[in-house]
């Protein structure tokens, strides 16, 4: 039940309670008033019949007036015809008789309906009578109570209309009582409990909205700009979000969103998933790229699609293989050519001429086994297997300085200092980089030319006039066993891993290597420092 319709309910009871009491006793009071005031009328009627002349026509209007003798036989009846019973038993007469005056309100026998009797001893010791019939009275009462009805109907509606009212003005504050907003008042004193509880709670779920919006906010900016493609869809392939991974990856980006999996490639992979609705995983090639999908059911969302770009991961992979199976490749072909001369040589069928040659050869091809072992270790700890410390500071004068002076004999190789250069770094891996350009300018040279190692303010470079490098093998040379002319590589004791090995240098110092040649007139390669490995 609503509190409103309670109050109402009550306050209408409580004044309708009220009024029939109050109603019921002012109708009481009236009555008896009403029957006081007949009473003394006819009280004062029957003084003045006392000394009125019976035998004239008297008017008793409503009434029956009676004359008895002190015997109780009626001498005259104002409506009786014929004789009369004996009236002394009548107890207004009794009272009359024994005390001057007498009432009795009964039922008349002899009219059959209820009356109000008052009788008085005349002086010659009779009794005089008047009786009225008690419906006359009624009647009167009833003739007062009709305005007093009204009064109280009037009023009753008045209190209603009140009771209406209070309902509303007690309910009002209540009903306009800001619970999500400010409960810091309360309208009634009852109320501080509760509106004490709301504040708490309303402060509690103002609190939790907004942690649950931070995080919302957090998770869709992360999915957003996750690197890796998400796609949300149906079961069917409907796309119903994608994020900026996933337009990156499919190259969408300004483009409208597709509708469907399939407007972003019709490979089998993803018919295979919506054929399992929303279901399934594989490679997927997109141009250059692999990316690795991953396709799973999200209960009530549908599904959802991982995109991650495994290309880099692929390479790695395939260069690894590659590099594993040159391994093998570049150690069996020195180690075929010792067993070869060994074997010779053990057989003894060898001139002493011959002995001295095949053992030279033997210790070149082991000089580059060793070479290469030596690479390859250098390859791996530079591939972060091994920690490496890269916090010395580095003049590159001094170090191009020393290390040209291992090459002193052998060919002829200057160091020009523009500016000085101390750079952020490990010494032992940037004197094997300036060791391996300076070997390949020794290697790769022409005619005795001389060879220049110049150090200026960003970059070492070491500068040849030898073979150079065709614009077609530019950037091959980088690549791991990568050579353009085995057989002269091979001669010189080369075993391809050199410019690899400088460029790991390079890049393990934030540095580029920049080759600049010309095929037939020389080559020059410069490690190139950044700001911020210039110490
Ligand atoms: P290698 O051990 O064969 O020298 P590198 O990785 O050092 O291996 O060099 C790769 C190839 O690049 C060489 O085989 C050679 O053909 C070419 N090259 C490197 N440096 C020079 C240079 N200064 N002049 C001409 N060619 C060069």
């Amino acid at each position: 039940m609503k509190l409103s319709r309670k109050i109402l309910l009550s306050l209408v009871l409580m004044v309708a309670v009220s009024f029939v009491l109050t109603f019921s006793i002012s109708l009481y009071f009236l009555h008896s008033r009403v029957v006081d005031e007949v009473k003394a009328g006819m009280y004062d009627e029957l003084v003045l019949l006392e000394s009125a002349d019976l035998d004239k026509d008297v008017d008793f209007g409503r009434m029956r007036f009676t004359l008895i003798d002190s015997s109780g036989s009626v001498l005259y009846d104002s409506q009786a015809e014929g004789e009369m019973e004996n009236h002394l038993a009548r107890p207004e007469v009794q009272n009359a008789l024994k005390n001057g005056y007498g009432e009795d309100l009964r039922h008349s026998d002899t009219l059959t309906i209820d009356m109000l009797y008052v009788a008085l001893r005349t002086d010659e010791g009779n009794v005089i009578r008047l009786a009225l019939p008690v419906n006359n009275i009624y009647a009167d009462v009833a003739n007062l109570a009709i305005p007093l009805t009204l009064l109280f109907v009037i009023l009753f509606l008045v209190a209603l209309f009140g009771s209406y009212r209070i309902t509303k003005w007690i309910m009002r504050p209540i009903d306009t009582l800001d619970i999500e907003g400010n409960v810091e008042t309360t309208p009634y004193e009852e109320l501080l409990p509760l509106t004490e509880r709301l504040k708490k709670q309303n402060s509690e779920i103002v609190n939790q909205l907004k942690s649950i919006k931070e995080r919302e906010e957090e998770i869709r900016l992360i999915i957003k700009e996750m690197k890796d493609g998400i796609i949300l869809m149906r079961e069917d392939g409907t796309v119903l979000m994608l994020n900026n991974g996933a337009k990156a990856i499919f190259n969408l980006e300004g483009k409208d969103d597709p509708k469907s999996i399939l407007e972003l490639s019709r490979s089998p992979l993803f018919f295979s998933i919506i054929d399992n609705k929303g279901e399934g995983q594989g490679k997927l090639p997109v141009g250059e790229r692999i990316i690795d999908v991953r396709a799973n059911k999200a209960d009530g969302l549908g599904s959802v699609m991982f995109l991650f770009d495994v290309s880099e991961k692929v390479r790695m992979e395939k260069r690894e293989r590659e590099f594993t199976e040159n391994i093998s490749h570049e150690i069996r072909t020195p180690l075929t050519s010792i067993s070869g001369y060994s074997e010779l040589l053990e057989s003894g069928n060898v001139d002493e001429e011959n002995v001295r040659k095949f053992s030279h050869l033997i210790h070149k091809e082991a000089l580059r086994l060793k070479r290469l072992s030596d690479d390859i270790l250098l390859l791996s700890a530079l591939d972060g297997k091994v920690q490496i410390d890269l916090s010395e500071n580095v003049d590159m004068g001094s170090l191009s300085d020393s290390v040209v002076e291992y090459f002193e004999g052998k060919a002829d190789v200057k160091v020009e200092k523009d500016a000085p250069l101390t750079v952020k770094g490990n010494s032992s891996l940037l004197s094997e980089a300036l060791m391996n350009l300076i070997g390949n300018s020794i290697k790769y040279n022409r005619d005795g030319n001389p060879i220049k190692v110049i150090v200026s303010s960003d970059r070492v470079t070491v500068k040849d006039e030898g073979i150079g490098i065709s614009e077609n093998d530019k950037e091959r040379v980088f690549q791991r066993f990568y050579r353009v002319d085995k057989s002269r590589s091979r001669e010189t004791g080369g075993t391809g891993l050199g410019l690899s090995i400088v460029k790991e240098i390079a890049q393990l110092h934030d540095a580029n290597v920049v080759l600049d040649s010309v095929l037939g007139v020389g080559t020059s390669i410069s490690i190139v420092f950044p700001r911020s490995s210039i110490a």
